[in-house]
């Protein structure tokens, strides 16, 4: 076997060497393109402001995305979400006020992303919903965690939990702030600015409730 070692100094390059390019002092520069392009941003920001001052600005939601410079000025300008949009959660209320949540966990057991958390009471002895019905003495949505499937809505059978909000969660900065607690959800209206649902509810104590009903037969 050879024992060769690399001879020490510089290394011997081959190759063609290649002429530098010529280029104009405008070039070299760069003023005459930051010019251009300085100029092509005072265009659109005079051609905006006058479209904008005069009203001739179209609506890039409603009249379509053809003519001039078409940005939505959030969240001044919003687009339309569509009806069916899930929103964050509400949860609705009752007439008095109260949650029509009954803690039955239905929407956690559906939940997949788990993010959901229930913590239910019993109400105090003589309300006639006692026996029948708890309610959630916590109700928490980590609204990071949700991947917005609306199993929730679906699950639940009292009308109780809401995607129809029409909002989406804010930009928050930390994670905390995400952690929906009850009155922050019992807080969102709906689309139509009421709190409580258009379906109808029995409760406990009234002659329609069917607890009763089975009660009395
Ligand atoms: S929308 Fe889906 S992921 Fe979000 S809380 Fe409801 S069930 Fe869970
Ligand atoms: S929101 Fe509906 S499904 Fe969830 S615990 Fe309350 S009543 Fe049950």
């Amino acid at each position: 076997m050879k024992n060769e070692t690399a001879p020490l100094g510089p290394k011997k390059v081959t190759g063609v060497p290649v002429a530098r390019p010529q280029r104009s002092a405008s070039v070299q520069t760069y003023i005459p393109e930051v010019v251009k392009g300085l100029g092509i941003t005072m265009k659109h920001f005079f051609q905006n402001t006058k479209e904008m001052a005069f009203g001739q600005r179209n609506d890039p939601v409603l009249e379509g995305i053809e003519d001039g410079i078409n940005t939505v000025s959030y969240p001044e300008q919003k687009r339309p979400y569509p009806a069916r949009s899930r929103g964050v959660h509400r949860l609705t209320q009752r007439e008095d006020g109260s949650p029509r949540c009954v803690a039955c966990l239905c929407c956690s057991t559906a939940c997949p992303a788990q993010c959901i958390h229930i913590e239910a009471g019993e109400y105090p002895v003589g309300d006639p919903r006692r026996g029948y019905e708890r309610f959630p003495q916590r109700f928490v949505i980590d609204e990071l965690r949700c991947i917005f499937c609306g199993f929730c809505v679906e699950a639940c059978p009292c009308d109780a939990i809401r995607m129809d909000t029409g909002v989406h969660a804010a930009p928050y900065d930390s994670r905390e702030q995400f952690i929906f607690e009850k009155d922050v959800l019992m807080g969102f209206p709906g689309r139509d600015g009421s709190h409580l649902t258009a379906n109808p509810r029995h409760e406990p104590g009234e002659g329609s409730h069917p607890g009763l009903d089975r009660e009395k037969h």
